[in-house]
């Protein structure tokens, strides 16, 4: 069994913070200050330009990839990490549809996080050869994989509402009918269990500063399924993809057989100490009893506030099994309310036009936190402490 007591004295929350937010920005580790400054002083201090030597610097996105990897079901040595999610969204969207350069439409659904469709519709726009962009109902994807379809290009855990898409029947009814999928696991890696392997997925991307606590701008990751990789263009051909970076060769030639070939620069070796010390803490922790806490936490939650707190409506699927790992209540005034709870120390999150969201994540947050919560979000409903002026004006991050 997981000893989630032992993995919440691993992060330095401050005192009187109760954090239902790490599934927007994970809290910090409390190795988190040693490891960078280990990086800072006995390696760039130390070592300068051998590091990328000495302390292994250039295969680290490979090293941390095989990590995240294992919280995925990604087999080593087809996970690699670094850059920012939306570069690699686009990355792996170019890929498939390279895979499918006959097809010309790109599925993916209305509840997906703009980001994501607004990479794609950059990358549509360098090449004009008629692509077109689906985005039905996220209920409706199923339906819409046709044999039209170059990519399915969908969100696993639904950013707003925590709805969980049903991975494998996707990837089913894609392959059947020629076509791959692209997952984003942002709301997925670190939050419930994935089977890259087992469900035979072809590309995924997340990042890694939300649930997997590797501090803000933490870098992303990309999963090829490794039967598909020597097929895939890099598309972002830079040289850390090169099969000999250092013979500076004036052509592209993208690492034969090997992940490697979806690096592209230099990556950011201070973040990736960030998530060195982030991955150490999940080393302990088996994705299943994840699940299984996630889920009473969260049913504690739903209870505690369809009971207490009058006014707030479900905005989550309420059968455990179609959620991920945070849970959305719809609330007319939940910008304020939200506010509210913010300065009495609880942290959710905001997103338009109504919906209040609380992260569930079992390494740090107990049982207790939840009734506290609830208790202080009944308190503001009832003494309509929302209401207070310094409430009601839009901060720029929401
Ligand atoms: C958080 C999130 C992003 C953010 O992308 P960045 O490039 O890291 O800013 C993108 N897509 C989804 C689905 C997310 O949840």
């Amino acid at each position: 069994m997981t000893d989630f007591a032992k993995t919440r004295q691993m992060f330095d929350i401050p005192p009187g913070v109760i954090y239902l937010n790490g599934n927007s920005l994970g809290p910090m580790p409390k190795a988190a200050p040693n490891a960078i400054n280990s990086f800072l002083m006995d390696e760039w201090r130390t070592e300068l330009v051998r590091g990328w030597n000495t302390k292994n610097w250039f295969m680290q996105s490979n090293t941390l990839g095989d990590r995240l990897g294992r919280l995925i079901g990604a087999p080593a040595g087809s996970t690699v990490v670094g850059d920012t999610l939306s570069i690699r969204v686009f990355q792996a969207v170019a890929a498939a549809l390279a895979l499918a350069p006959d097809r010309r439409v790109i599925l993916s659904d209305s509840g997906n996080f703009p980001t994501d469709l607004y990479m794609v519709e950059g990358l549509m726009g360098l090449r004009d050869v008629g692509y077109e962009l689906r985005t039905p109902a996220p209920e409706d994807v199923l339906d819409h994989i046709t044999e039209e379809v170059a990519t399915v290009m969908v969100t696993e855990v639904d950013y707003r509402s925590g709805r969980k898409h049903d991975m494998q029947a996707i990837i089913k009814k894609a392959h059947s009918v020629g076509a791959t999928v692209v997952w984003d696991l942002a709301h997925s890696i670190g939050a419930i269990p994935v089977d890259m392997y087992g469900t035979n997925a072809d590309f995924a991307v997340g990042c890694t500063y939300k649930f997997l606590n590797s501090g803000p701008g933490g870098p992303a990751f990309i999963y090829v399924a490794p039967r598909l990789i020597d097929q895939v263009a890099p598309v972002l051909s830079g040289w850390f993809a090169h099969e000999a970076p250092f013979a500076f060769d004036l052509n592209f030639r993208p690492m034969p057989g090997k992940i490697d070939r979806m690096r592209i620069g230099t990556p950011s070796i201070a973040a990736f100490s960030l998530l060195g010390a982030a991955l150490d803490i999940w080393d302990g922790v088996d994705m299943l009893d994840l699940r299984a806490r996630s889920i009473e936490l969260s049913e504690a939650l739903i209870s505690g506030v369809e009971a207490k707190c009058p006014g707030l409506t479900l905005a989550s699927p309420r059968d455990p099994e179609q959620r991920g790992s945070h849970v959305a209540f719809k609330f007319e005034h939940g910008y304020a309310c939200m506010q509210a709870l913010i300065a009495q120390g609880v942290i959710g999150d905001f997103r338009a036009p109504n919906i209040m969201r609380f992260g569930i994540t079992p390494l740090f947050t107990s049982l207790e936190d939840i009734t506290q919560a609830v208790d202080i979000l009944a308190n503001i409903l009832t003494e309509k402490t929302w209401q207070n002026p310094e409430f009601q004006s839009k901060a720029l991050v929401t």
